[in-house]
C-alpha cells in the first residue's frame, strides 16, 4: 500500500471512530463547528479533488462519474430541465472555466466537456445566506446539507455562485429509477428541501474514495487531503498548472481542474 492511501485510510479510520462515538448526526455537527482557517483546517484534513480534464475527454463522452453519483445517493432523475436534481454534471469548459479563455484558446479546449459539482468552497456563500444552517462547512472541507433543518427557502440555491444546487419541488422518491433507491444504505430525500453533493462523506466514512473518483475509468478525478504534504492531490497540484470557478468570487472553491 502505498504512503498516500496508507494516509487516507488511517484519517479516514479516525473519522469513523468519531462519528461512532456519538451518532453520525451529532459528530457531523461537532465536526462543522471548525472553521478554515487561511490554508489550514482546524481538522488538520482538507478534502479536495482535482479534475484532469484531458483525461476526462479521452473518454469521449462518459458519464460514468455520474451515473455512479447519482446511484450511490439516490438521486432522482427529473426529467423536466427546470426542475432537475443534479449532484455531478457536465458542462462545456468555455462555460465553466470562461475567465480563463481568450479569443485564441481552441475550439476543443473550449467544447470540452467537463464535471462540475458543488465545490466544497473554503468560503461558502451558501451556508451564509442559510437562515437555519441546514447547510454547513466541515472542519475537514465537505460543505454538507442538513435536510432535517432544510426548510426549503432557497436562499443557498441563489447564493451558489456555481448552481450546484437543485431543489426538490415534488417528492424525489416518485422519480427513482423503477421506483426503488438504488442504494438502500443512503437515505432518500423529501420533497420541499435542496440537495447537493457532499463530496461523498459517508463514504470516506468507511474508508472509501468518493463515488465518482472510483468509477472514474481514466483516473481523471483525484481526492485526497490538501494538509498532508506526501498525498497524491498535493503532488498533483504541484505538478500541474490547475484552475478553480470563479475564483475571483472569493468563494476559495476546493475542485481544482487541469485543462
Ligand atoms: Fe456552497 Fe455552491 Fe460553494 Fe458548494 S459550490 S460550497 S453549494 S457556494
Amino acid at each position: 500500500m502505498d504512503q498516500s492511501r496508507r494516509t487516507f485510510l488511517r484519517t479516514a479510520g479516525i473519522a469513523v471512530l468519531g462519528i461512532s462515538g456519538g451518532g453520525s448526526y451529532v459528530a457531523a455537527r461537532a465536526i462543522a463547528a471548525g472553521q478554515h482557517d487561511g490554508g489550514k483546517t482546524a481538522a488538520g484534513v482538507r478534502y479536495a479533488l482535482a479534475i484532469d480534464t484531458q483525461k476526462c475527454a479521452a473518454q469521449h463522452g462518459c458519464t460514468a462519474c455520474i451515473t455512479a453519483c447519482h446511484a450511490e445517493h439516490n438521486v432522482p432523475a427529473v426529467d423536466v430541465p427546470e426542475r432537475e436534481i443534479k449532484w455531478i454534471w457536465k458542462e462545456e469548459a468555455e462555460h465553466a472555466l470562461h475567465e480563463y479563455f481568450d479569443d485564441y484558446t481552441s475550439d476543443e479546449l473550449r467544447r470540452r466537456e467537463i464535471p462540475v459539482l458543488c465545490n466544497h468552497c473554503d468560503n461558502p456563500p451558501c451556508v451564509r445566506v442559510c437562515p437555519t444552517q441546514a447547510t454547513y462547512k466541515r472542519a475537514d472541507g465537505p460543505v454538507m446539507m442538513d435536510m432535517h433543518r432544510c426548510i426549503g427557502c432557497r436562499y443557498c440555491v441563489v447564493g451558489c455562485p456555481y448552481g450546484a444546487r437543485s431543489f426538490n419541488y415534488g417528492d424525489p422518491r416518485e422519480f427513482l429509477p423503477n421506483g426503488e433507491p438504488t442504494n438502500a444504505r443512503y437515505p432518500t430525500r423529501s420533497k420541499g428541501v435542496v440537495e447537493k453533493c457532499t463530496l461523498c462523506t459517508e463514504r470516506l466514512a468507511r474508508g472509501l474514495r468518493p463515488a465518482c473518483v472510483e468509477a472514474c475509468p481514466a483516473g481523471a478525478m483525484l481526492f485526497g487531503d490538501l494538509e498532508d504534504p506526501g498525498s497524491e492531490i498535493r503532488a498533483f497540484l504541484q505538478t500541474n498548472f490547475t484552475v478553480r470557478r470563479k475564483a475571483e468570487v472569493g468563494t476559495r472553491p476546493h475542485v481544482h481542474y487541469k485543462l
